[in-house]
């Protein structure tokens, strides 16, 4: 795979730290099952192909976007940071955790609260020790106050400190909720790996959180944008705050616009604007059929010299961070 080609490539391959793109899709993920029950004619190709191939050889077949990080410590330990725990999280347990031999979630971060970024929460217990009394460690969690509030309405039995008088004890996920500030300048750091907040708006109403990371290779995520803040784009941009080695952005249409996210045209502009050494585009609907757009993907890539790919669900692209 391309992508995996140029990033970083310092160290022992083995010893490495990697990011494994568990889910690229939109919200309401692909295929679209409206293609599926009452399909068109002729029927959606792109949706089609999820009745025919199976969905880890399938690049067309996105789960909520997610990005799981194998941080490969200086002591050689890894450390496995989840963004994002979607409605289809099961089904990317189910199917990378096991390719990848991912044995656990030691930390999470939310970029919000909308439904494919949190409603997997729930399963985040059948990532976790088994405890009939809830007596083990909670993993950490990061997110903002305003999704934390959202949350506690979403999943309250996850949020309950203790028990009522009478209340059976009954097994949920043990979360240990972290807020962070919607802020560049308040970074935190989870499981030893720092992150910087990227405020971006998703809707002219709505801050969402990207996420800039890693010292030898400087990457950021951003799943939900339909504008840059300036002092965001700054802090990413090669003429700002300097050349990222990786853009992870949103595109949900090929073309046009749309009021809550970046669409390709608009993806791309912010591309160029901010100059990564290579870009990887996630968030996608069904309109995007992975490898024809990947080809023209790559003509533009020539044209502009920066290299542009849409990611797949099972994309592993190892770096150093
Ligand atoms: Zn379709
Ligand atoms: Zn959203």
């Amino acid at each position: 795979m391309a992508a995996q080609d140029g990033i970083c490539t310092a160290g022992d391959a083995a010893a490495r730290s990697a990011l494994i793109f568990v889910g690229t899709g939109c919200s309401s993920s692909v295929p679209n099952l409206m293609c599926l029950i009452q399909p068109s004619d002729p029927p959606c190709h792109v949706c089609s192909q999820a009745l025919s191939l199976p969905p880890d050889q399938n690049p067309n077949y996105r789960c909520n976007t997610s990005l799981l990080i194998d941080y490969c410590r200086s002591d050689g330990e890894h450390r496995y940071v989840l963004i994002d725990v979607g409605k289809t999280f099961r089904e990317q347990v189910l199917r990378w955790f096991t390719r990848y031999k991912i044995p656990r979630v030691d930390s999470i971060i939310l970029t919000h609260e909308h439904a494919d970024a949190v409603l997997g929460l729930d399963d985040i217990r059948a990532v976790q020790p088994h405890s009939s009394t809830n007596d083990i460690e909670p993993t950490p969690i990061y997110l903002t106050q305003f999704a934390m509030e959202s949350i506690a309405v979403k999943f309250p039995y996850l949020v309950q400190k203790k028990l009522k008088e009478g209340q059976e004890v009954r097994r949920v996920a043990q979360l240990d909720w972290k807020i962070i500030e919607d802020h560049c300048e308040k970074p935190f750091v989870a499981s030893g790996l720092q992150f910087v907040p990227l405020p971006v708006m998703h809707g002219e109403d709505y801050v969402c959180l990207g996420y800039l990371f890693g010292e030898q290779c400087r990457v950021a995520y951003i799943s939900d944008v339909s504008r840059f803040l300036s002092s965001t784009e700054h802090l990413i941009s090669k003429d700002g705050g300097g050349q990222l080695d990786l853009l992870i952005l949103d595109t949900l249409y090929k073309n046009g616009s749309h009021n809550v996210h970046l669409c390709l045209p608009q993806s791309l502009e912010a591309v160029k604007r901010i100059c990564p050494k290579r870009a990887l585009l996630i968030g996608m609907t069904h309109q995007f059929d992975h490898h024809k757009d990947n080809e023209s993907l790559r003509e533009w890539s020539k044209r502009e010299g920066i290299p542009v790919q849409l990611a797949h669900d099972g994309l592993r692209v190892p770096l150093d961070l």
